[in-house]
């Protein structure tokens, strides 16, 4: 399947279009669909006409590349020069950051158009965009669905088309699960591989930006634009982690599958889906073994303990005094930084905040803390291990398809077990991608995640290539749209 970016690219360099008129259609499509999708926190309409001049300008100039003139997001926690940028909170209401995020300055470089900021998770906490001071947005093929999360806003614009492309950001599954649930791809780079400059942090250690898509091309060419060393995030790489080439030699690949992504609580359909996917790889003479990563049982507390540690000290900084939202009434400085932030955190960020506290107070620091970090270190020497045989590791992106808006968030627990087959990735630094591998019951999409070696990013997203081109399965096929 040729991808959106190439078809959109050759129309705007023949001249069929011009960046103006793509953007205007664009922004007109929007206005028509969003008030049923709700994937928007923010439009960024007359910016968008303005990007759209400059690339045309570039256009005119010979000086196009692939992305010049393309209409895209950014999800609300991406920071751009004066746009809103609130990490769909009530705490950053009114905020306009002053800088722009480095991923977005090097799109904007190339001549992208930015539409809007998508809607999320509250500070990226969730698995459904469910804790949105906006309100969830809708998954564009069951509007009674969620769209997943925390990117599910640059999900469903992208399924729906009312976004070329987007940006997203993954820290436990948070590109991949959305994309799995909506139909799209959804690419988390190798852990450093592209700057966090500007992306406001949840758990930092574990945060990555990566790119939501409507084909693996568009995922790579995306991820070719984004990635890079940046001196200004202390945890950016030095070695180069390459996509250039989608371009794979399947005889030759060695294929895992870790037996413990298809354990209890993963969908029988799902499975099946996944077990497809492996025959699809050995039918094409790749290598399959089935291989074992034990750690997988302690991953989802590990993740929950790490993520909920950051995240309690990365938010410490907002008090009413520095960013966004201010209580009105208080009676001096400690109530207004106490009345600001009851009001204006939601329920799910204050218990992850209290829980982070917890686990690093002193008393209970060793007991929590310090051993999941030495546990994260465990699930990290078993995936060297497996992929010490290994290329690539095939397994769900999620253990269900996309579920009813409001079943499960009253239930945290419930909600915490579908990142159960994405965190492993995080907690480990690993790229990973998911691209739509089967329908289930009512035609929601199924989600095939291809896990691979650090730096091999390439090797992710060429075997993801592969299966597209050979399964004919794509976002255009998988889920369809109702609108
Ligand atoms: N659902 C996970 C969480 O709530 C992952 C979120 C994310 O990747 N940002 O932490």
């Amino acid at each position: 399947m040729s991808g959106r970016i190439a078809k959109l690219s050759s129309m705007l360099k023949r001249g069929e279009i011009s960046a103006k008129e793509l953007a205007e259609g664009y922004i007109s499509r929007i206005e028509r669909e969003d008030g049923l999708l709700n994937a928007y926190a923010s439009n960024t309409f007359e910016y968008a006409l303005s990007c759209a001049d400059e690339a045309d300008k570039l256009i005119r100039s010979g000086r196009a590349t692939a992305l010049t003139g393309i209409p895209m997001a950014l999800k609300d926690n991406i920071c751009s020069d004066g746009h809103f940028t609130t990490c769909s909170s009530k705490i950053l209401q009114g905020f306009k950051p002053y800088y722009d995020a480095a991923v977005w300055e090097k799109l904007r470089a190339q001549g992208a158009v930015m539409l809007g900021k998508t809607n999320m998770d509250e500070f990226a906490m969730g698995s459904a965009s469910e804790t949105s001071y906006y309100g969830a947005p809708s998954n564009p093929v069951d509007l009674s669905r969620v769209a997943g999360g925390s990117s599910g806003g640059s999900a469903a614009a992208v399924k729906a088309d009312i976004a070329a492309y987007a940006l997203g950001s993954d820290t436990g599954g948070s590109i991949r699960q959305p994309a799995s649930f909506c139909g799209v791809v959804g690419f988390k780079p190798t852990y450093g591989a592209v700057s966090r400059y500007g992306l406001i942090a949840y758990a930092s250690s574990l945060d990555q930006i990566g790119p939501l898509a409507y084909s693996v091309e568009d995922a790579a060419i995306i991820y070719d634009a984004i990635r890079g060393q940046d001196a200004r995030d202390q945890t950016s790489l030095t070695t180069a982690s390459g996509a250039t080439s989608l371009d794979i030699d399947v005889s030759s690949l060695k294929v895992g599958v870790p037996e413990e992504f298809f354990g209890e609580g993963v969908d029988d359909e799902v499975k099946e889906a996944i077990e497809g996917a492996v025959k699809l790889f050995e039918r094409a003479g790749a290598k399959v073994k089935r291989v074992k990563i034990p750690a997988f049982k302690v991953a989802l507390p590990v993740y929950y303990i790490i993520s909920c540690a950051e995240a309690s000290s990365n938010l410490g900084r907002y008090d009413g005094i520095r960013y966004g939202y201010r209580a009105e009434n208080f009676a001096d400085i400690d109530d207004m930084v106490v009345k600001t932030r009851t009001l204006g955190f939601g329920k799910e960020v204050k218990r992850r905040i209290m829980l982070g506290t917890y686990v690093l107070s002193s008393g209970y620091f060793d007991a929590y803390y310090k051993k999941a970090c030495l546990l994260r270190g465990r699930i990290i020497s078993e995936f060297d291990g497996v992929f010490g045989g290994c290329d690539i590791l095939l397994t769900p992106t999620a253990p269900t398809t996309a579920f009813k808006k409001g079943t499960k968030s009253a239930n945290s627990t419930q909600t915490y077990l579908a990142d159960i087959c994405t965190v492993p990735a995080s907690i480990a630094g690993l790229p990973a991608v998911s691209l739509p591998c089967a329908a289930g019951a009512g035609g929601l999409p199924i989600g095939l995640q291809i896990i691979a070696n650090r730096l091999c990013d390439g090797t992710a997203l060429s075997a993801a290539a592969f299966f597209e081109r050979t399964s004919g399965i794509s976002s255009e096929n998988c889920g369809e749209v109702k609108l």
